[in-house]
């Protein structure tokens, strides 16, 4: 069997169907069979399950999954190499694979017979191009995902998995810690990728919750403060929400904000999921609610 973690394998697959690694795609391949292993296996402790991976390659990751799930369904945007992963794929049965971009997929379609079987989670090593666009529509799409484990630069990890307060705190943070419960799991460093990307890489893991613990009265305002919230990071709380929301007036933002318990010149990143909530609410509250 062949050895898709092997870099002269990959070189010589790729060559056998006269294919070039495509930067624009973010074609970086995993060499080391042990992450493969590691991430598979982080994956779920439940193997009957069906797994949604993104952006598949040449299919390392997917035989891995496909080895311990019940299903795996492979979304791959580049046309080339559906006929790599049809001749890699050969005889895993449990393995779909559609050659599509997920950023334009009807995952709610694609996915119905499966959720309808039983449980589904995400797994993935993502494009470095567009995680963070991948991991909102994952979440955004309110499909009852059991978990998303995916591969993602070390810096957008360290982002994901920031707590309030933190430096590397953000928008994606808050937002996410919205969906789910962040856990960062291991490093992977450059050297273990084909061709070598610039950046080490880092595993996450986001369970999402069954119950979500804080709900905003209303979703859009709860995101429109969020991100008005980290827009303008050197800014206080008090002026970045000037910014995002002009129609109310910065000393009222400032009664707002100091009316939620915070101090009158508290920053973005100092705020928990619960305060932006609360936040989000009162500035509701102040539009009327209206949108
Ligand atoms: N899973 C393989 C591995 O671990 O070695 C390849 C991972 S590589 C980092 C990212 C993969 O995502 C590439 O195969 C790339 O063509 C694919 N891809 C990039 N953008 C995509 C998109 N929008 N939708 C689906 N696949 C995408």
């Amino acid at each position: 069997m062949l050895d898709l973690c092997n870099p002269k394998t990959i070189k010589q697959v790729m060559d056998m169907f006269g294919l070039k690694f495509k930067k624009e795609f973010g074609q970086n391949f995993l060499i080391n069979h042990g992450t493969v292993e590691d991430i598979a296996y982080c994956c779920s402790d439940d193997a009957d399950i069906t797994v949604l991976e993104i952006g598949p390659g040449i299919g390392c990751l997917t035989r891995e999954l496909a080895a311990r799930y019940r299903n795996v369904v492979a979304l791959e945007i580049d046309g080339g190499l559906i006929p790599v992963l049809r001749y890699t794929l050969d005889g895993y049965k449990n393995v779909r694979v559609e050659n599509s971009d997920v950023m334009k997929t009807n995952l709610e379609e694609i996915l119905k017979p499966y959720f309808s079987a039983g449980k589904v989670s995400v797994c993935a090593n993502l494009p470095y191009y567009i995680t963070t666009p991948i991991l909102m529509k994952l979440l955004e799409s309110r499909l009852p995902f059991d978990s998303i484990t995916v591969m993602v630069q070390s810096e957008v990890a360290d982002r994901i998995c920031a707590g309030a307060g933190n430096k590397n705190c953000g928008a994606i943070t808050a937002a996410i810690d919205y969906f789910g419960q962040t856990n960062a799991l291991f490093t992977v460093t450059s050297d273990n990728f084909m061709p070598v990307p610039k950046v080490d890489s880092s595993v996450v893991q986001i369970k999402l919750w069954k119950e979500k613990p804080v709900v905003p009265s209303n979703e859009d305002i709860f995101f429109r403060t969020v991100k008005a919230a980290f827009e303008q990071r050197r800014k206080t709380l008090a002026n970045s929400l000037l910014t995002g929301f002009p129609e109310i007036q910065k000393q009222r933002l400032t009664e707002i904000i100091t009316s939620c318990g915070h101090s009158a010149d508290i920053r973005g990143e100092k705020l928990t999921v619960k305060d932006f909530c609360r936040l989000s609410d009162k500035l509701y509250e102040e539009l009327g609610h209206s949108v």
